[in-house]
């Protein structure tokens, strides 16, 4: 099949075995590759009762249709399994070089089940798989332990988990390459299934259907994308170059445990104050021709030595502002910290600011904890992550996550405990952005920006069939929302990149597919594909327990106001949020409590 690997690894860690068997066109024409293809080998083998630490839980690994292939961005690899975080299905995208190595030793996706009795490393060279020791890594560094498997077994390409996914810590990433599958905890189902990291390459040829007419139109994406400004200031500042628009602009930069919706100090964590000062150089994922990360150095100070990849957006809020933290060094740190220990940066900065507001409204001993923790304090962020990365005393805790966390506590600290069906959000203070609340609400992995991408059209008004987008209106989310998801889900099955979104459209990914597989697609064709897949993972978390009450959003979004700038006074009510899902579910086909109808499963052919 041309663009695809061909074959579907599936894996016992239980017994060591290992079988393969053939991608298929059915497969392929219903659900693409990446995370199409990881959602119904998934939803085909997991009963969703089951717990996420269960060795019956399996997580499928899947590149993009398009990622291996010489198309601008498409370096996406999907990981499936279901979250310990949330406990729903959830998906963690990454720009790892897996992917590409997967196709390139003819697969299109890799499914494990089963538990290893000792430390495992899962290597796969060619048609070679191997199950080899892994305890000589077990405690080690993310970082460390790719460099020692690469000294001992060659030169594969490694994703692995750090300590945090050992310990099951409930958001603990998977690390390849200085990339990370990061959301929803898919590092501890590694750790719980005892498995350290996979080791892969690949060298066999992906056949393409019209390779020179492939090249010819990935150099005119590229050259389109050269001269955007897009382009030209991602690659100088990353994906943080949007950072004080979002808060001067639109004032919904969360701060502070989400008290606030700007962050008065942001000019110290913007870069550009700090990419001309640390970075040192552009760092991409795999194959990406837009290099929007940056290798970032400290030389000097407390924190010399710290050198990673970043700093992006998303953690620049997590890590800064919504710990009140204005030290792009200590930030720094924090992050190369979490890369390291293998913990994603948005839920660690979630957790960690909900922790220094416990601990100013007195619901956290400090002394217990060991160290001052309180908004502004820099030095303890690096401090909390250390202490989550080991688990160590109240790290414990912490480890579990926002909505575990305040569960422990209680008395109320669940009105400020931030999560949308127990994941962490990310950057945007939807209370100023109500399609993306309602993206929060909907995204089946809980709170999450890219499930639907609305964040680009309540910020700027317009995206693809969209225009006059008003961000502080309820009217008409509903439909655009799941518009929005079925269409990003396009990207995820295709590998391709969302930061290239002003760029490819649905119009360039039909004539991609049209050249790299020779399958003629129409626009609703990719459509029903995208809500084909959102179906399937809804009768998932149906099936998990996932009613309509874990949509709702955290007190704070509904009740208070943000306090001052430019959304002063924008709020999200109850009220507008229930008419939101209610629309969204109408929307959908799905019944009010999120139920599809037989006719909406029989078009999808699901019924
Ligand atoms: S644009 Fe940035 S995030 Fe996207 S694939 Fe390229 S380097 Fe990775």
């Amino acid at each position: 099949m041309e663009g695809y690997g061909g074959s579907i690894l599936y894996i016992d860690l239980t017994d060591g075995s290992f079988k393969k068997l053939e991608m298929t066109k059915e497969l392929s024409s219903k659900y693409l590759g990446g995370e199409g293809v990881a959602v119904k080998i998934f939803t085909d083998h997991v009963n969703p009762k089951i717990d996420p630490f269960d060795q019956r839980n399996v997580i499928v690994i899947a590149p993009g249709l398009l990622t291996g292939l010489p198309v601008p961005t498409a370096s996406k690899t999907a990981f499936v399994s279901k979250s310990p975080l949330t406990g729903t299905i959830a998906e963690s995208i990454m720009g790892g070089g897996i992917g590409a190595q997967m196709k390139a030793a003819g697969l299109d996706a890799i499914a494990i089940i089963g538990k290893s009795k000792n430390p495992a490393l899962l290597s796969i060279d060619d048609d070679l798989v191997r199950f080899e020791n892994a305890s000589p890594y077990w405690g080690m560094f993310t970082r460390d332990a790719a460099k020692a498997i690469k000294e001992d077994y060659g030169d594969f390409v490694v994703a692995t988990i750090g300590p945090a996914g050992e310990s099951l810590v409930r958001y603990a990433c998977i690390e390849c390459e200085d990339r990370q599958a990061g959301r929803a905890g898919l590092g501890a189902v590694f750790g719980s299934k005892n498995l350290k990291a996979i080791a892969i390459r690949g060298s066999k040829d992906i056949t393409i259907y019209d390779p020179d007419r492939l090249i010819h139109l990935a150099l005119g994406w590229q050259e389109s994308m050269e001269k955007s400004n897009v382009f030209i200031e991602d690659t100088k500042y990353g994906s943080g170059e949007f950072l004080e628009w979002v808060n001067a602009e639109r004032g919904v930069f969360p701060t502070k445990n989400w008290q606030e919706g700007v962050f008065n100090e942001r000019k110290k964590i913007d870069p550009y104050y700090w990419a001309p000062k640390y970075a040192i150089k552009n760092k991409a994922c795999f194959a990406c021709t837009k290099a929007c990360g940056k290798l970032f150095v400290v030389r000097d100070g407390p924190y010399a030595g710290t050198v990673l990849d970043g700093i992006e957006y998303e953690t620049l809020y997590a890590l800064g502002s919504q710990c009140g933290n204005p030290d792009i060094e200590a930030l720094a740190r924090a992050n190369e910290l979490c890369d390291q220990y293998g913990i994603d940066t948005i839920s660690t900065g979630v957790v960690i600011g909900f922790v220094m507001e416990l601990v100013e409204k007195g619901l956290i001993d400090e002394e217990e904890l060991g160290f001052d923790c309180r908004f502004g304090i820099a030095e303890a962020v690096p401090k909390m992550v250390e202490l989550i990365g080991r688990r160590d005393g109240l790290g414990a805790l912490f480890g579990e996550g926002v909505l575990r966390i305040s569960k422990t506590i209680g008395r109320g600290c669940e009105d400020y405990a931030m999560h949308v069906k127990g994941m962490e959000p990310p950057a945007y203070d939807v209370r100023g952005m109500k399609g993306m609340g309602l993206g929060f609400m909907t995204s089946s992995r809980g709170a999450c920006h890219l499930r639907s991408g609305f964040y680009a059209l309540d910020l700027t008004g317009r995206f693809w069939r969209f225009s006059g987008v008003d961000r502080l209106s309820p009217i008409g989310k509903g439909e655009a929302v799941k518009l929005m998801e079925d269409f990003m889900m396009v990207y995820d099955c295709l590998g391709v990149c969302k930061f290239s979104r002003s760029f490819f459209k649905i119009e360039g990914f039909i004539e991609l597919l049209d050249t790299a597989i020779g399958k003629s697609f129409k626009e609703d064709d990719l459509l029903l594909i995208g809500e084909r897949i959102n179906n399937l993972k809804q009768l998932f978390n149906l099936g998990a327990g996932v009613g309509r009450e874990s949509y709702r959003l955290p007190k704070r979004i509904t009740h208070e106001p943000i306090p001052a700038g430019v959304s002063k006074g924008a709020v999200l009510t109850v009220e507008e949020a229930e008419k939101m899902l209610s629309d969204y579910f109408i929307a959908r086909g799905w019944d009010e409590n999120g139920f599809p109808s037989k006719e909406k499963l029989a078009q999808l052919g699901l019924g």
